[in-house]
């Protein structure tokens, strides 16, 4: 790890090198990291034959399936810009994506092209689409099988690889697109360079190696003969977490990558049994279900050798859970956001142990800084709580076509990034409290102000707001506390179906509760969420 691939077009060349070990796993399919390479090139030429240029949006709509690295990887090299989109919204919200990045191309797996379908039309930039998985022809004049250019995974192997695109590519070029909402409500895309991408593969590396430094112990050094490394990919790709932290350092490191197709957790064991896999996390929940599993001791869980997550506040009881069930495992905490590129700090092993509540240092070449929430340019002294700046590698450059918003949140090259935190005289950080209106259930952000939005749409609706309810595994769940019109009715099933018909199924409110009098607002007209929560703790 001690020469960075400056694009990621390196790093798929760099992951080639690991030849016939196996990369990805996925139900009874699996791909070789030379497999994989040779499905990328030909993928690869045959956008390019079809007009793919540098700078080109390419959209990803797929849940978690070999193809999918396939379609960024074949993207990237070209010099396209890869934008993939949450495999969990709705058509509606898949069509924003695709206006919103004005993406030329789409690959899609046959479910969510079922769900795209109708709303491909709205698209004008659009001009072909790439379909995977569909047992049938689709007739349409820019629909064409994915399997009808590189075959299934298993056809990989036997594939004539194409020559890579000798386009000139440059770390600071553009190299994706990842959606993420905040406080306008809708998503805005984050703009990743290669380098940004490409950071996370040295800060995971670094990290790992700083618990050995601390102990004045040298870092060991990846065996290349030694028993492969493998991660249970249980984020998906479409979040920086699972395709900048899991897959390309995966690619990088000749790791393998084990995914499946809907979370269980007694799927998820079985493989890290039969699949020796090293590795697992991704987000605080995964770990939890699988810790507290009743079935847990059925199966031979010793491989595990790291428990690392990120993307939510995680339990202090958790990092003595994992030493409890795995005494030789590293417990990590990464900290991170779509506008970091995933990892910006890493809390690892003893200094993990030491500091539960902490999601570690930065990692290298990165800082934080602390400001003052009320004072405008004010940095706090260690030890105070305010809101959380970062600067390094991974902070993105802005947002796709949203200068307002990118001049609001990217100062000097720094991120603001809502979230309220201290750090201590070493360094490490420590998540208080979110400043921004977001809650977070199992991993997937959920802003507020766009459920709310959507309450507002609804005719009986006078106002609506929107709360987290804690959640052991999980996190927090939404709720919703809603005052309707004078003479109006709706119930609670009403609201949820009316959500649920226009927002992806995770941000549906799991309780609606009616408000009879005007909602509690503060001296600036903000609603007093704290106090709307008291009713779910109260029942
Ligand atoms: P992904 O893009 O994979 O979802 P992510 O969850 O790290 O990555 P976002 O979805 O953008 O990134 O969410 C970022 C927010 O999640 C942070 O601003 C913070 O509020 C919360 N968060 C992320 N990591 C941690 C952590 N280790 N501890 C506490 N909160 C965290
Ligand atoms: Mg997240």
């Amino acid at each position: 790890w001690k020469n960075a691939p400056p694009t990621l077009r390196d790093t798929l060349v760099l992951g080639r090198a690991h030849g016939e070990k196996i990369f990805m796993v996925h139900e009874d399919e699996r791909v070789s990291f030379e497999a994989f390479y040779r499905a990328v090139t030909v993928f690869a030429a045959e956008l390019a034959a079809k007009g793919v240029q540098k700078g080109d949006r390419i959209a990803i709509v797929m849940r978690n399936l070999p193809e999918w690295p396939v379609a960024f990887y074949a993207g990237l090299s070209l010099g396209a810009i890869v934008t993939p989109l949450n495999a969990w919204w709705t058509g509606g919200e898949l069509e924003y994506g695709l206006l919103d990045s004005g993406a030329k191309t789409l690959v899609v797996d046959v479910e969510r092209y079922e769900r795209l379908a109708e709303h491909l039309h709205n698209c004008p930039d659009l001009q072909r689409v790439y379909v995977s998985r569909s047992r049938e022809e689709i007739a349409h004049p820019y629909v064409t099988r994915l399997e009808t250019v590189i075959g299934g995974p298993s056809d990989w192997a036997a594939l004539e690889e194409k020559p890579l695109s000798t386009t000139p590519l440059a770390a600071d070029d553009d190299a994706t697109i990842f959606y993420t909402s905040g406080t306008t409500g809708k998503p805005k895309g984050a703009i990743g360079t290669h380098r940004n991408v490409n950071s996370n593969i040295f800060a995971a590396a670094a990290a790992g190696a700083r618990s050995f430094l601390r102990r004045g112990e040298a870092p060991p050094e990846l065996d290349p003969n030694g028993p492969q490394r493998g991660s249970l990919i249980s984020v998906p790709f479409f979040h920086a977490t699972g395709c900048f932290a899991v897959l390309n350092p995966s690619l990088f490191g000749g790791a393998k990558l084990a995914m499946i197709r809907k979370w269980d957790p007694d799927k998820a064991m079985q493989l890290i049994e039969d699949e020796r896999l090293t590795q697992i996390g991704g987000v605080p929940t995964i770990a939890w279900q699988i810790i507290e599993h009743p079935n847990r001791e059925k199966y031979d869980l010793s491989s595990i050798e790291a428990v690392a997550y990120g993307g939510a506040p995680s339990a202090t009881e958790l990092v003595r859970k994992i030493k409890e069930v795995w005494p030789k495992a590293s417990p990590g905490n990464g900290w991170g956001m779509t506008e970091t590129s995933a990892t910006a700090t890493s809390n690892s092993a003893e200094d993990y142990e030491n500091r539960p509540d902490s999601c570690g240092p930065a990692v290298p070449v990165t800082d934080l800084k602390i400001m003052s929430v009320e004072e405008p340019h004010r940095e706090l002294p260690i030890g105070e709580v305010g809101e959380l700046w970062c600067r390094g590698p991974q902070v993105v450059r802005g947002y796709w076509n949203k200068p307002e918003a990118t001049a609001q949140t990217f100062i000097d090259g720094w991120v603001k990034t809502g979230d309220l935190a201290r750090l201590d005289a070493e360094g490490f950080c420590f998540i208080i409290d979110r400043a921004k209106d977001m809650l977070i259930r199992g991993g997937e952000n959920i802003y507020c102000i766009e459920v709310e939005n959507c309450l507002y749409d609804h005719p009986a609706v006078m106002d609506a707001a929107l709360v987290g309810i804690e959640h052991k595994t999980l996190g927090e769940e939404p709720a919703a506390v809603v005052t309707l019109k004078p003479g109006a009715v709706a119930s609670e099933a009403e609201l949820r179906a009316f959500v649920a018909d226009r927002l992806a199924a995770f941000k549906v409110p799991v309780k609606v509760v009616f408000w009879h009098e005007t909602l509690p607002r503060n001296a600036n007209g903000k609603i007093m969420k704290n106090e709307l929560k008291k009713v779910f703790v109260e029942g």
